[in-house]
């Protein structure tokens, strides 16, 4: 509330935000109080004074029956704000009735409402206005009616998109398991979360719909005689422009300083709020939000991820593969990060580096690498940090590396691009980083295609590759998933080597645990899109998850006649992560209240943090395998 309390301060800080404000308090305090304080001397005619332009007495200069145009155009700001309000309030109702309705008819009948939404957005603005003021007649009342019936396809599109969003969270889905039927699922669960979006774009509508009306006066079929608004001031201005071009000008002014006053109050109050206007697509609202304790930001900090998400929009909702997830690297620090196919690991990698590309959409409060915030850092300045401070290995270096470039060209490229070397200079730099990641002959091999390498042999490159800049940071993705052992073993030392050498920063991501405790010192598992364990290598791991993992792998040690531990069951799909904990229905240790409340990620010893009800005890009997270390192939 507090936050939410100094962003309004914020806002209205800028000078935008407080010309806005300005602006409107304006607007309003003349609807208000000019027809009170002017009515009269709008309304007095002077056959004296009839045509007459601008002077010390009447400012703005007079009418055809001598009223006094200045005080004519203040008294008009009420009625002229009352229709457009009006209108925009019949607007959003009638789009949000639109907008929600599919989601309570019965198929056919809802895409027979969705597809006539659909047509009615394709029509201009005017041109339905035009329309529905030859069906409601000439007049207030058909006016108002006719643009307010205009701005509802906007809005039900709007209201369809948002409740879409609003649908595909956990707190729907549990309500509707829970049995609740579709009214009071809408009315209780959906509609008052898309309240705010809502209330934004109605307020920029306004100013859409004024200028609508104003058009319609303006025109002869809005406000009839003796009622006026600025449209109809404009019409009679016009009139008489070459005589008195201040009459026409004086509404057209009002006109715009009023819509002016809705749109910019409309873009103040959706920054306030973080929603995004225009045709943009709104971000999904937080799953988990900033759950988990802070992370360690120390001034040696490569990479801080704080309640990182990734979402992709579904035709029902977002879709949340990645769902709050937080940790530090340091420098020359090496993190493993364990999971199962589709935890969300390689996605993170992904979205750390700004690799996840739109429709998918990367949110965090914060993410910086090397100091600098991704999500915000201008792309151009960004690729030029990244392309020389962060190197990227993938599981098919062959789908990395262009099949019809020379290795050697492409490696150069990457000097070229960044620190502006000439070509021959920077492909020798390419042969001294193919020598220095132990490619054999690297003179030669600089000059051969990918497909000419072994699958080690390029996996090598690629990290030459990195290597082309200063990289402090490098993410390998299961970078040894393809390779024998052997080739296995050389290329985790190749990354050990280089981590010591250069005082390079690892993330490793594989679905194996005790590849990565050869090469890290510190372990991330996650699981269905969520951080569940941070612990070190060497600790003894408490998160039933962790512990399964753990069983569940091979070593000398393993008795051969045992049967195979597996962890019973699948991880759950990234659009149907249940209510609580994702784990529960794996998890040997399960009670009521995990599957009611998600686990919050939780320090229980410094360096060690779990996302568990019930964490294991390191005190009581201990699995076969005590720590994540004595589980590991080393
Ligand atoms: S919170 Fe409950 S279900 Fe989830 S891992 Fe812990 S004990 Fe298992």
């Amino acid at each position: 509330m507090v936050n939410r309390r100094a962003k309004w301060v914020a806002a209205l800080r800028t000078p935008v935000g407080a010309f806005a404000a300005a602006l409107l308090v304006l607007v309003l305090a003349l609807a208000v109080l000019a027809p009170i304080l002017w009515h009269g001397k709008a309304f007095e005619i002077d056959t004296n004074a009839i045509g007459q332009g601008p002077s010390a007495e009447h400012w703005l200069g007079t009418d055809d029956l001598g009223r006094d145009i200045f005080f004519r155009v203040l008294v008009a700001t009420r009625l002229s704000v009352l229709l457009a309000v009006l209108a925009t309030v019949i607007g959003v109702v009638t789009g949000l009735v639109l907008g929600t309705l599919p989601s309570l008819l019965p198929r056919p009948a809802a895409r027979l409402v969705t597809a006539s939404v659909n047509i009615a957005v394709a029509f201009p603005g005017l041109l339905l206005v035009l329309f529905f003021s030859v069906i409601f007649g000439v007049g207030t009342h058909g006016a108002v009616l006719a643009v307010g019936f205009a701005l509802a396809p906007a809005f039900a599109r709007l209201a369809q998109t948002l409740s879409a969003s609003v649908a595909g969270h956990d707190f729907v889905s549990a309500a509707r398991i829970s049995g609740v039927g579709r009214i009071r699922l809408l009315t209780r669960h959906i509609l008052p979360n898309i309240g705010e979006p809502l209330v934004v774009n109605a307020t920029i509508g306004a100013g859409s719909s004024l200028l609508a009306f104003s058009g319609l006066s303006f025109l002869g079929i809005g406000v009839q005689a003796p009622e006026y608004d600025w449209g109809r001031l404009l019409g009679e201005g016009l009139n008489g422009i070459y005589v008195n071009p201040a009459a026409a000008l004086a509404p057209g002014v009002a006109v715009v300083l009023a819509g002016l006053a809705f749109n910019l109050v409309g873009e103040t109050v959706a920054g306030v709020i973080g929603v995004r206007t225009g045709s943009r697509k709104l971000p999904p609202r937080p799953v988990t939000p900033a759950r988990e304790e802070a992370v360690d930001d120390r001034d040696d900090a490569v990479l801080v991820v704080e309640n990182l998400q990734v979402a992709f929009p579904r035709p029902a909702g977002w879709t949340v593969p990645v769902r709050g997830v937080s940790f530090t690297v340091r420098a020359g620090e090496a993190i493993g990060v364990v999971g199962e196919s589709g935890s969300g690991k390689s996605l993170t990698g992904l979205a750390v580096s700004r690799l996840v590309e739109a429709p998918a959409v990367v949110t965090a409060d914060r993410l910086d690498f090397a100091g600098k915030p991704v999500l915000t850092t201008p792309e151009r300045e960004l690729r030029g940090l990244l392309g020389t401070s962060l190197a990227m290995v993938f599981q098919d270096p062959m789908t990395s590396f262009n099949p019809t470039r020379r290795i050697g060209r492409q490696l150069a490229e990457v000097a070229e691009q960044h620190q502006g070397l000439p070509r021959a200079k920077a492909f020798a730099r390419a042969v001294d980083r193919l020598r220095a990641v132990r490619i054999p002959a690297a003179e030669r091999r600089a000059r051969q295609y990918p497909h000419e390498f072994s699958g080690g042999m390029r996996q090598r490159a690629m990290i030459g590759m990195g290597l082309m800049g200063d990289p402090r940071l490098i993410i390998a993705d299961e970078p040894t998933t393809a390779l024998d052992v052997t080739v296995q073993r050389q290329l985790l030392r190749l990354l050990a080597r280089t981590r010591t050498e250069r005082n390079t920063a690892i993330i490793l991501i594989s679905h194996d645990i005790a590849v990565v405790s050869q090469t890290c010192e510190r372990m991330l598992v996650m699981y269905a899109g969520r951080l569940v364990e941070d612990l070190p290598s060497a600790g003894t791991p408490r998160h039933p998850y962790t512990r399964a993992l753990l069983a569940a792998t091979l070593d000398l040690e393993t008795d051969r006649d045992a049967p195979l531990a597996v962890i019973p069951g699948r991880p759950p799909e990234p659009d149907r992560v249940p209510t609580g904990c994702a784990f529960a229905d794996r998890c040997p240790a399960v009670t009521d209240r995990c599957r009611l409340e998600d686990p919050v990620l939780e320090r229980v010893k410094p360096g060690h943090r779990v996302a568990c009800w019930h964490p294991h005890e390191t005190s009581s009997a201990q699995p076969a395998k005590e720590s994540v270390t004595a589980g590991g192939a080393e």
